[in-house]
């Protein structure tokens, strides 16, 4: 087989290799199950019996349809029986049982993902249509072949896989914390969507926006994902692998030297100190973030507590959480960003009806102001947490003083019902904005006046800025964090903060990429907040560049006029400043 090059955006970086687990969309998730000789007769005896009980169900089904309903619909189920009867896709199974000697539920699986793959592609919209039927019999069968609490979660996964997907939810990211997980691979997807956020921080690589990777990349195919460059190498030659391999070795002697950093200051040459801080999803993760030296967690993503269950998080139950991190991190800092719901984090518990333009819509501080039930119940778990470390609290997706106003509103009749219960929280525990939209940022002059601390949210600043969707591949060359507009919004925000003497931070992706971190450095950022194991890179170059360099540099790509002429001489004056650290940073985007 010949060697493919997929070309993708690079959305987190690192090389690995190995085989491709396609996680469907249609979430069959059946990981292959070698069978010995003798067992070959039990797994298609298992196959047939499966499909002896899809077919009773389905009669059972027409039946109740026929008399509750009139036979309404009822001929629906006559497709599925077909497809139930199709004699080519029974034999196929079986066939292939004996032959390649993998679990009844596995083949089927393979032979199902090839029905439904041409069936896709017919032109003939009647048949096109039946993928539907095929797949609903599918997961019937599936469901009759396994324990059917596996086909829908990935908890059972524990070999060692990359991660083919048409797309991964957050919350499918979030079940995949602590499995054998060595990369991502989704079709759709940009820089800074969640796969890529998820993918830093269980540090594996990733590749995202490849268009069409599942349907190029089989089951079991081997693979080499460069999460530097966005490629994703399908049957790679012998050549290739050992080009692949030195690199390998290459970046993880670089991680290797960048560990004895871990314990020294976060301090320019000249003597400006800059405070390294974590994002987190999980409190799972917070091992890493203190192996790799984080000073505090700059932003606690609480909307993962909120996924992968039917309930919504109880009081206690997130007083609990937010008390480990605040204890398990003190006396460092602790932000905790309330609900950041909608774009693309969905919650299951709740009915939110899908918008044309979910990131234009009702998300973040919107929706929490429209249901304050829900808000008020994390205000006051957050609150009651703040007396057990250095708890601080930001809202998302603020667009000027009115609305933060409208959420402290609520704090503070949330604080009152505490104190009326006296029940002890930290009465002036500082309360940041982020700044997100460009309407932030430019009333951060108002913003200043009212806020503690400011948190820049780039990941969606750009996006709002450049009015470009952060998830969409087909508008990811145009996602530039380098572009004179975002550096003049930060630049302006950060100078409005500074002129009232509050911090400013900056919590997205940017800041863990070298070349822009410079920039940024340049631009008197107070604090960086990234996934915790990009931190000894950016640690890296605060300790060899000078503050009045980076100022220079700052001074310069403002004068510039597009996003690639600004990325490219940060990177030239990043080699002549600080060339030993790698250049993963150059974006590969476009
Ligand atoms: C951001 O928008 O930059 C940010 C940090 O928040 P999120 O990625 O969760 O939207
Ligand atoms: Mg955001």
């Amino acid at each position: 087989m010949s060697e493919v090059i997929l070309k993708g955006i690079a959305a987190a970086p690192g090389i690995v290799s190995g085989f491709a687990f396609i996680l469907d969309k249609q979430e069959f998730i059946v990981p292959p199950r070698a069978i010995m000789e003798k067992e070959v007769p039990i797994e298609i005896a298992r196959f047939e019996e499966a499909l002896i009980k899809a077919r009773e169900e389905i009669l059972s089904i027409q039946k109740r349809m026929t008399t509750e309903f009139q036979g309404l619909h009822a001929q629906i189920f006559d497709a599925h029986l077909l497809v139930l009867e199709d004699r080519t896709l029974i034999e196929e199974v079986i066939k292939r049982i004996k032959e390649e000697r993998f679990s009844a539920e596995y083949v089927f699986f393979e032979v199902l993902r090839k029905y439904i793959k041409i069936f896709s592609n017919i032109e003939d919209e009647y048949l096109r249509e039946r993928v539907g039927d095929i797949n609903d019999v599918g997961r019937r069968i599936l469901k009759n072949l396994m324990d059917e609490s596996k086909l829908h979660e990935l908890d059972h996964l524990t070999e060692e896989l990359i991660i083919v997907s048409h797309d991964l939810s957050p919350s499918d990211t979030a079940t995949m914390y602590n499995k054998n997980i060595r990369a991502f691979v989704t079709d759709i997807g940009g820089r800074t969507s969640h796969t890529a956020i998820m993918a830093k921080s269980l540090g594996v690589p990733a590749v995202v926006g490849l268009k069409d990777a599942t349907l190029r990349i089989n089951n079991q195919d081997y693979i080499i994902v460069d999460g530097r460059k966005g490629l994703v190498i399908l049957n790679p030659g012998p050549e290739t692998k050992a080009l692949y391999k030195v690199e390998q070795n290459r970046i993880e002697e670089f991680r290797d030297r960048y560990s004895d950093l871990r314990d020294l200051p976060s301090e320019t040459p000249d003597g400006r100190r800059i405070v390294l801080l974590a994002n987190l999803e999980l409190p799972e993760e917070i091992p890493t973030v203190k192996k790799q030296g984080a000073e505090g967690i700059g932003l606690y993503r609480t909307e993962y507590f909120y996924m992968n269950r039917v309930d919504l998080p109880s009081e206690e139950e997130q007083y609990k959480a937010y008390k480990h991190v605040a204890e398990t991190m003190a006396p460092h800092p602790v932000t905790i960003r309330t609900l950041d719901l909608g774009g693309d984090k969905f919650i299951s518990s709740l009915q939110i009806p899908r918008e044309m333009y979910p990131f234009l819509g009702w998300r973040a501080i919107r929706f929490c102001l429209a249901r304050p039930d829900i808000f008020k119940t994390q205000l006051s778990a957050i609150l009651r947490a703040s007396v057990h470390g250095n708890v601080r609290l930001m809202y998302p997706m603020i667009t000027g003083p009115g609305e933060f106003r409208q959420a402290n509103a609520i704090l503070e009749e949330v604080k009152r019902n505490l104190k009326e219960e006296n029940i002890p929280f930290k009465t002036d525990m500082e309360v940041g904005v982020m700044i997100e939209t460009p309407s932030a940022a430019m009333t951060a002059d108002l913003l200043a006046k009212e806020a503690n601390f400011f948190s820049i949210g780039t990941n969606d600043l750009i996006q709002y800025t450049l009015a470009v969707d952060r998830v969409n591949e087909q508008t990811a060359h145009l996602y530039e964090p380098g572009h004179p507009s975002v550096l003049r919004l930060i630049k302006n925000t950060i100078e409005a903060a500074h002129k009232e003497n509050i911090k400013v931070g900056l919590c997205g992706e940017m800041c863990s990429e070298p070349i822009l971190a410079l920039i940024l450095l340049g631009l008197n950022l107070d604090e960086f907040s990234m996934s915790p194991l990009q931190i000894p890179q950016i640690k890296k170059l605060v300790r060899s560049v000078k503050w009045t360099d980076a100022q220079k540099v700052a001074e310069e790509v403002l004068k510039l006029s597009t996003g690639d002429e600004v990325e490219e001489l940060s990177h030239v004056r990043l080699q002549e400043l600080a060339p030993h650290i790698i250049g993963t940073a150059r974006s590969n985007a476009r």
